[in-house]
Formats: C-alpha cells, structure tokens, sequence
C-alpha cells in the first residue's frame, strides 16, 4: 500500500485562525484511492520550515499532496522550498508563463511582474494546470517521491485534484485499488459495553477494520474495506456488517447518516402515525430534530416549558404526555421532565397507556441535552419496533398503563 503525506502551508493555519479543512479533504480522496495516509503536516510561512518538511515528507512517503503557499506574494514559498528540498534550481516553464499572461489579459490587464514568479518550476518539475485560478501547481519527484502542490484556494484545489492529480495517483498503483467504508450507527449502551458485545469485531489488524466512535452518545462503527474496485470492497464488508447486526440487535438503529430522528419519523410515516412532544430538560432540542427532519407532517407539535419544578416525578411526565397525546390527537406523545438527583423521566403515551423510564444525566453537560432528547427517540423507535414489553438493552422499564 502506497503510504501518503498531506503537507498544508500557511500561517493562517499554524495561528489557529484558519482550519485546515483541506487536509481533511484530501486525505478523505487519497484514502479512496487506497493511500495509506501516515502524516498530516502543517508549516507556517517560513522558507527554512518548508524545505525541512519536504525534505522528511520524500524520505518518509510515497505520494505527497501539499496545499497552499503557491500565490505570487513572497510568503508563498511552496515553489523555492521543493526546489531547496531536491536541490535543484528554479526555471521559468514557457507555457505556464503564457497561460498567467493570458488570463490577466483576458480580464483587460497586463501581468504585474510578481505573477512571473508563478511560472517558475524545480527544474524536473511539471505545472498541474489550473483552469480557474493563476497559480499552476507543481508535480515533482524527489528519489522514489511523487509529490503534488496544490493552492490552498479550496474550489481550485478541488479541480486540479480531479482532473490531475487522482488520476496520476491512481496510475502508481501497480493493481487498482481503492478504499471504502460502511457505518452502523447504535444508541442504547455506553462505548466500552458495546465493545464488549463485539469482542473479535473490533481487533486491530483485522480485515475488514472496525472501527468506533462516539458522537453525543450516538455509537458509530466504521467498517473499511480495500479491494480492487467499489463492488469488492462491499462484499469483503456485507460478513462483517451481518455479524455486527446480529450480535447488536435492536442497539442498531441505522446507517451512514441516519440520526435517530429521521429513523423514528420513518417508522411513523410507515404505520401512519404521529407525535407530538413536551419537553423541560431537553430545552426544545428534541422538538427543533423533528421539526428539521420532518418530510412527510408526522410531527405535530412541540411544547417546551422550563423550570417550573412540577415535572420532576414519574406520574407528573407520565400524565403530562397523556394529556399532551389527547389534546394534540398525536398517536404518541413523549414528555421529557427535568433533570432531578440526576436522573431524567422520559414518558412515552401510546395508544394502549403510558410508559416511561429513569434516566441517568451523569456525564459532562454538554451531554446531558442531546443524550436526554436520544433516549426519549429511542424509546419511542423500540416502542414502534417491538411494541410495549422488550428494551434493546434488556433493562427494566416501568410499564405503568
Ligand atoms: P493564492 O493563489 O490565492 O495565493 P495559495 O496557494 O497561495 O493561493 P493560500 O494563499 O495559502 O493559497 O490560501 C488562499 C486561501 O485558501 C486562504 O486564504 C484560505 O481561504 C484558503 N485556504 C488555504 N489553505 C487552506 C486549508 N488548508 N484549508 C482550508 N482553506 C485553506
């Protein structure tokens, strides 16, 4: 597997007042292509800097991607420094130099003398054209090192990786490869449980990889596959991810981008029904989900009240979702209470009675909104899947009515 190097130049960004969202990028398209990507590095404006980081990236890497530093003013220093890291000169490329000399006459004005600069190569070197934009990038190869500049412009990067560089990074490979990725997304159970339930799943070194992640108490698990082509790569992963489903159960609640809001209002949308929710702890966070997912009018109404000290026991959220469910005439009503010795009532009114459950607000409180609004969906998506009685997670619950 090719090994790879992300070089992103630029004061802007070693300041911390820009975010280096392009290496985000590009090692997001490199992987796709089966690069292995080992190193991010990110350099000011300093000649010295950049030449010690070339240097390291064509000893330590086989394909290099570096982005910024190519403009025509003297903190852009991409050109110099690859040229000091192969020890080579500077030299004037004839038709990069008419192709910055037509574009300023395209737009009715003479080329100021520093865009001269922009034509000039490591000798060796060849010009990534770019269409739209007056700085060409640089290809260069520094012993067995390929590496491409790119300009830091975001939307002239995206061009020149398209049309230049992904396909000379493809052309490397000796057998085609490519990298692709599934995710499972899981709510119910902390990280290290979940892991637990998974003990030969998520192994290094395993083939395909599995990896996890936790985002607002939403479990993501990523399956990366490498094969020959997209096909390939899906069917190394469909074992994988069959056994993840089998061994997780109703803990899995959807994949890629699914959130739990846009799964419940497609349960709802199946069956034809509809919600409306009261919430204290959740501050209308839960209302704000459906609203902003709500395609298909599932979503009645949202109530959000505060600090009133009344929602703080079983029955009083119990009985707050039944009266909210009659008046709404919603087939469901969650009320979510407010945070009392840690916990948080979570009701559920459903056609048949009511039930509700305790839970724990422990945790950072940053967490404590968007983790409250998730088991109040959850509860309601397990209540859609397998009606009143089961819990995903086998735990008690209060089935009041
Ligand atoms: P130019 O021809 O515009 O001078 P350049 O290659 O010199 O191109 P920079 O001057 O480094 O590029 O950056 C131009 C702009 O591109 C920055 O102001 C910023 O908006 C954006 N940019 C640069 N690097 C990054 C990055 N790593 N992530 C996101 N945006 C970036």
């Amino acid at each position: 597997m090719l090994r790879g190097e992300v070089i992103a130049i630029g004061d802007e960004l070693t300041t911390g007042q820009r975010l280096d969202t392009n290496s985000q990028w590009l090692s997001e398209r490199l992987t796709e292509l089966g690069v292995q990507v080992v190193f991010h590095t990110t350099v000011a404006d300093d000649l010295i800097a950049n030449i010690e980081v070339f240097r390291a990236a064509s000893q330590r890497a086989d394909v290099v991607v570096a982005t910024g530093g190519l403009g025509p003013t003297a903190d852009d220093l991409t050109r110099e420094a690859m040229a000091a890291a192969a020890g080579v000169e500077l030299v004037e490329d004839a038709t990069a130099l008419a192709h910055i000399e037509n574009l300023f006459r395209s737009r009715g004005r003479g080329m100021p003398e520093r865009n001269r600069l922009q034509a000039q190569f490591p000798r060796g070197a060849k010009p990534i054209p770019n269409p739209h934009g007056t700085a060409p990038g640089i290809e260069q190869t520094i012993g067995g090192c390929r590496l491409f500049a790119l300009p830091g412009v975001p939307a002239e990067m995206f061009e020149m990786w398209r049309a230049s560089v992904a396909p000379a990074i493809a052309m490397l490979q000796d057998a085609p490869r490519v990298i692709r990725h599934r995710r499972i997304k899981c709510f119910g159970v902390g990280e290290s449980q979940l892991e637990a339930m998974l003990p030969d799943v998520i192994a290094r070194g395993r083939e395909p990889q599995v990896g996890i992640t936790v985002s607002g108490a939403t479990i993501t698990l990523r399956i990366t596959a490498a094969g020959a082509n997209e096909a390939a790569c899906f069917d190394a992963m469909a074992p994988t991810e069959k056994l993840i489903r089998e061994q997780l159960g109703l803990l899995v609640f959807g994949e890629e981008e699914d959130e739990l809001e846009q799964v419940v209002l497609r349960l709802l949308a199946e069956r034809n029904q509809k919600l409306a929710v009261g919430e204290c702890a959740t501050n209308g966070t839960l209302s704000a989900w459906l609203a902003a997912a709500d395609h298909s009018g599932r979503f009645l109404s949202g109530q959000f009240r505060r600090g009133e000290g009344a929602m703080r026991e079983i029955p009083a959220v119990e009985g707050a979702a039944e009266i909210l469910r009659e008046r709404s005439g919603a087939d469901y009503a969650l009320g979510v209470g407010e945070v009392c010795e840690d916990q948080v009532v979570v009701a559920l009114a459903h056609p048949e009675g009511v039930r509700s459950k305790s839970f724990p607000t422990l945790g950072h409180p940053s967490l404590l909104v968007p983790r409250a609004a998730k088991q109040a969906l959850n509860m309601l998506r397990l209540h859609l899947i397998v009606g009143s009685g089961q819990q995903a997670d086998g735990s008690e619950e209060m089935q009041s009515r």
